[in-house]
């Protein structure tokens, strides 16, 4: 597996700020997630990492258990409006893209291009480029980021919801000034600033963390950065606009496990049947 150098210098903005890698809802796999209410809150296209998520690490076809889903998601947002970031398949490693062919082929969304990993800044700006170029272009804080690694899929929902430096002078701009005003002023100002930030619907975009596994990788990266997430949840409190209202509603009950079971003996018998005819 080749270095992520991105994600390796994730730790260091843990320090800065630690909720970096805090997703917005947790579910076992995308068959508990509920498209259409994601759809109704104003989310309008979703991005979706491959491994782990959608596919058994480097292959190319969908987990059989996740057809319905899938088809359900693709249907709900749309033609264009569904795109796969992974760190494989449409990377650089992907030589020719001859991997994103396969998984565009299989799983029918297209495969994102890019140059540099997740959850990197020029990743981000690419995905931007593409939802911004479609004949309806969708906004950051229209999209649906989800995937199985919170270094890399979670980390980089997050980034972009975070703010860029031109904010952060702004804001502190904004500080500086407040300092300087009288009491009475600085109450004003802070008074506009709550009604400015006021939870919409949809406030940004939302970050999904996968947390099934179709095969075991990586388990002691996943372990601590499980480990490290819990820590960050118990010590450390929301910032502003993170909790979105009524997520619950994002989400449904898993499918009884016995279902793909029954489906696999039925599957197991009609290629016996098959095989005995031949
Ligand atoms: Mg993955």
């Amino acid at each position: 597996m080749p270095l992520n150098v991105p994600g390796i210098l994730v730790p260091f903005q843990l320090f800065i700020n630690p909720r970096i890698i805090v997703p917005a809802l947790s579910v076992k796999d995308i068959r508990q997630l509920n498209f259409h209410a994601l759809k109704k809150a104003g989310y309008k296209g979703a991005v979706f990492d491959k491994d782990n998520c959608l596919t058994v690490p480097y292959k190319d076809a969908l987990v059989p258990e996740l057809e319905s889903s899938w088809k359900e998601c693709c249907e709900v947002f749309g033609e264009g409006n569904v795109l796969i970031v992974s760190n494989s398949a449409g990377s650089f490693q992907d030589a020719g893209g001859i991997q994103a062919e396969a998984i565009n082929h299989h799983l029918g969304v297209p495969v994102l291009f890019h140059a540099s990993m997740k959850p990197s800044y020029p990743c981000i700006d690419t995905i931007r480029t593409y939802f911004g170029s479609l004949r309806h272009p969708i906004k950051d804080r229209e999209l649906v980021i989800i995937g199985d690694r919170l270094f890399t899929d979670i980390v980089m929902a997050n980034r972009m919801n975070s703010k860029g430096w031109t904010e952060y002078t702004r804001d502190l701009m904004r500080s500086v000034r407040q300092v300087l005003l009288s009491k009475g002023s600085e109450e004003k100002d802070a008074s506009h600033a709550g009604s400015d930030t006021k939870v919409s619907a949809h406030p940004r975009t939302l970050a999904v963390w996968t947390t099934g596994v179709w095969k075991r990788e990586a388990m002691v990266m996943r372990f601590g950065e499980r480990k490290l997430l819990e820590v960050i949840q118990k010590w450390t409190k929301p910032r502003e606009g993170e909790v979105i209202g009524d997520i619950g509603l994002f989400t449904r009950e898993l499918p009884s496990p016995s279902q793909p079971t029954q489906r696999g003996l039925l599957q197991q018998l009609t290629a016996r049947l098959h095989l005995k005819r031949s």
